[in-house]
């Protein structure tokens, strides 16, 4: 039967990775997901979910709590530990509450007890990346940034920025993918008694050494002579 269109289409095309052990509930998982315009990959055990996540590249990660060779609690523990500040929806059995604590511990940010709607499953997704992303329109690809705690998020990974580099990357995703002239960043960075190119290039070395250098795709582009913008991965 087919599924009405989704109400709010700017959350499509959301990466999820879905690690469940269980054939029937991943399936009925996925296959809901996919109508719904996301993008989902999957992992039956722990070990090969832990590493796939650890790849980076989702927005949010579902994880089943008894999983075969590393259960959902020390995949999220490890994780975190590995500094991957993904969100991170439980599932637990309904007899399981001290696991579902537990994992608030291990750092997931939120849980649903089997069986649920796909509908409810939907919701909480789309709430955690809300959260994860206060402020939708500060966000290009996979590239977001929060001014409030001037930290950017790629792929899973925050990266804390100093007040500059924050100022910069807030003008580029704000007009992206529209070019930003040099003078207009330099006015955003330092004010009207601006600075000299020189300080420019060098802030937005150091931006790019942070949110570009530790992944696949450069996204801040330098158009000589006129300025800088954020272009869309591949
Ligand atoms: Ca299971």
């Amino acid at each position: 039967m087919p599924l009405p269109p989704s109400p709010t289409p700017s959350a499509s095309g959301l990466r999820v990775l879905l690690v469940e052990d269980e054939h029937d509930i991943a399936a009925n998982i996925w296959d809901f997901l996919e109508r719904r315009g996301y993008v989902v990959d999957h992992c039956a055990d722990g070990a090969g979910g832990l590493a796939r996540a650890m790849q980076g590249g989702f927005d949010v990660v579902v994880l089943d709590l008894g999983l075969p060779r590393l259960d959902g609690l020390a995949l999220c523990r490890r994780l975190r530990e590995a500094g991957h500040g993904v969100p991170v929806l439980m599932l637990t059995a309904r007899d399981s509450l001290d696991d579902k604590l537990r994992g608030f511990a291990e750092g997931a940010d939120d849980y649903l007890v089997k069986p649920f709607a796909l509908p409810e499953l939907e919701a909480r997704l789309r709430a955690m990346v809300r959260r994860k992303h206060p402020d939708g329109g500060l966000a290009h690809g996979p590239l977001s940034y929060d001014p409030h705690t001037l930290t950017a998020l790629r792929e899973g990974r925050r990266i804390p920025l100093t007040r500059l580099q924050g100022a910069l990357l807030e003008t580029l995703l704000r007009d992206a993918p529209r070019i930003v002239a040099h003078a207009r960043l330099i006015e955003r960075g330092w004010g009207p008694a601006g600075t000299d190119m020189a300080a420019l290039q060098t802030q937005v070395y150091a931006l790019r050494t942070l949110v570009d250098r530790p992944f696949a795709q450069p996204l801040i582009q330098s158009v000589r002579g006129v300025g800088y913008r954020l272009v869309s991965p591949a």
